[in-house]
């Protein structure tokens, strides 16, 4: 995660970890391969062997950091990894996690996926007192807070460290006899517990299990700690319980769809369900309902059942380039679009078409691909989004630009058709986005849609954050 300042994006970031597995670096490596989606600038996999840990990182993706020769460097019953995402600044290896310090209670290795509100000024109280920073994430001031803590046990000081902190975190440790994985009293972020025969693993998604044939066994609450060692999995609450804040966003876009998150059921079906209820709400004649792949298809699949209308494949995706926003450049990511998909005329010539997409965030890859289908023949185009406009920015981990430049805080929806040039455009209720999600619908995080962030901002964070 990278300190938040103004104008800077926020990370997303996967986490991973395995307890007592003779292949541990091996089946993290995999793990990580399978939450790629979660993040692409950098990657990193800390091992122990009980004496020693070991430690590998590199920029890039997972399939070409980790070969052979790296793997074989990461001996070890247990070990932990991390996937990093792309930032608009401080793209270097001194920010790839996991972190490591060695310090009274011994070795110590931190992955953090989410984003600490209070990082900056914790920072500030901690060089205050002569810290010395590696990097410019916010993870390390929680590894900083558990040096200074006066807990007399490594766990005591890993709960009052994480006591401190505010914001989103999933965080995994490796420490020298044990894996600990603990997640915000709020659960923005998710993380899931699993079993390998005799090991145990955590993992951002249980998209990670799958690929190594371990079984999802449930969800890490909101608020829980759970510590796995030789004595299997030992699970504590240690902070004041607070409502869920699980943040909706994965289920809209984030998540891979065959993740079960947040104990519920495969991310693919509440997409669906999210396009069967847009179908509903925002009604339009057409001949056809294509999908922006590859996060818009399950959507479109729901739209397409909900309102009878053929699904089809009017834009197909290049799979051997990343998402639009890895790119940090605007320029760049304009180009991305275009390199991203391409219109299917066969499909699109003399059709009225409308075009399901999960989200619009500035609006331009909307605005590209109504050009490219209109381009291909579409006769007319109706965009149709599976969540409500994104008003402000996440504070908790999603990648979302400022709020100046998110379409939808300065925009009505009819202005941003205009924009995006199409005939039509909906976008999903924000009640009938919580109603077709699993669950209690308070307990989602949606400020990205209502600006009402969960934890209160003080007068500094609000400064801090770029909130006046
Ligand atoms: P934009 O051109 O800025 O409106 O981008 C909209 C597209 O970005 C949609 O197709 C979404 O699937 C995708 N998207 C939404 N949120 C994110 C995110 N946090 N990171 C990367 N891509 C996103």
């Amino acid at each position: 995660m990278h300190l938040i300042t103004p104008d800077k994006f926020h990370d997303e970031c996967a986490v991973f970890g395995i307890y007592g597995h003779k292949e541990a670096a091996n089946l993290t490596y995999l793990g990580l391969y399978a939450l790629q989606h979660r993040g692409q600038e950098g990657s990193g996999i800390v091992s122990s062997d009980g004496e020693h840990f070991h430690q590998e990182k590199g920029m890039g993706l997972v399939a070409d950091i980790y070969t052979k020769s790296v793997l074989k460097r990461l001996p070890g019953p247990r070990a932990i990894g991390h996937n990093r995402y792309s930032t608009a600044g401080g793209n270097n290896l001194k920010n790839v996690q996991p972190l490591t310090v060695n310090f009274a209670f011994g070795n110590l290795a931190l992955a953090h996926n989410g984003n600490l509100i209070n990082a900056q000024m914790l920072r500030n109280e901690l060089e205050a007192y002569g810290a010395i920073f590696q990097s410019s994430t916010d993870s390390e001031v929680m590894i900083h807070l558990m040096a200074h803590s006066r807990g007399d046990t490594l766990l005591s000081r890993i709960i009052d460290a994480l006591s401190q902190v505010r914001g989103s975190f999933s965080v995994v440790l490796l420490t020298d006899d044990a894996v600990i994985a603990c997640r915000d009293p709020h659960g923005f972020r998710p993380l899931c517990l699993g079993r390998l025969k005799d090991s145990w693993l955590v993992a951002s998604e249980t998209c990670a299990f799958d690929l190594i044939g371990a079984e999802a066994v449930r969800e890490i609450e909101p608020g829980e700690l759970v510590v796995l060692n030789q004595d299997g999995v030992k699970s504590y609450m240690p902070f004041t319980k607070t409502e869920p804040a699980k943040c909706v966003f994965e289920y809209i876009y984030f998540a891979r769809p065959d993740s079960k998150i947040f104990g519920d059921k495969a991310v693919y079906l509440t997409r669906k369900a999210l396009g069967r209820q847009l179908a509903k709400e925002a009604p339009v004649k057409a001949d056809i309902v294509i999908p922006v792949p590859d996060s818009g298809v399950p959507a479109a699949l729901g739209f397409a059942e909900g309102s009878g209308i053929p699904f089809e494949n009017g834009l197909i995706r290049n799979h051997y380039i990343g998402r639009t926003f890895i790119e940090p450049e605007q320029a760049i990511r304009h180009f991305g679009v275009k390199i991203k998909l391409n219109a299917v005329s066969e499909v699109l010539e003399g059709k009225r078409v409308v075009v399901v997409d999960d989200s619009i965030v500035r609006g331009t890859t909307s605005r590209k691909i109504v050009k490219m289908l209109r381009h291909a023949g579409a006769r007319e185009v109706h965009m149709r989004i599976s969540s409500p406009p994104i008003v402000s920015p996440c504070f908790y981990g999603i990648d979302t630009p400022t709020k100046k430049e998110l379409i939808g805080s300065s925009h009505t929806i009819q202005e941003i058709r205009k924009y995006i040039t199409a005939d039509s455009l909906a976008y999903l209720s924000l009640e009938g986005m919580l109603n077709a999600s699993p669950g209690i619908p308070g307990h989602y995080c949606n400020a990205c849609f209502t600006e009402k962030y969960p934890i209160p901002f003080t007068k500094a964070e609000e400064m801090q954050l770029g909130l006046f």
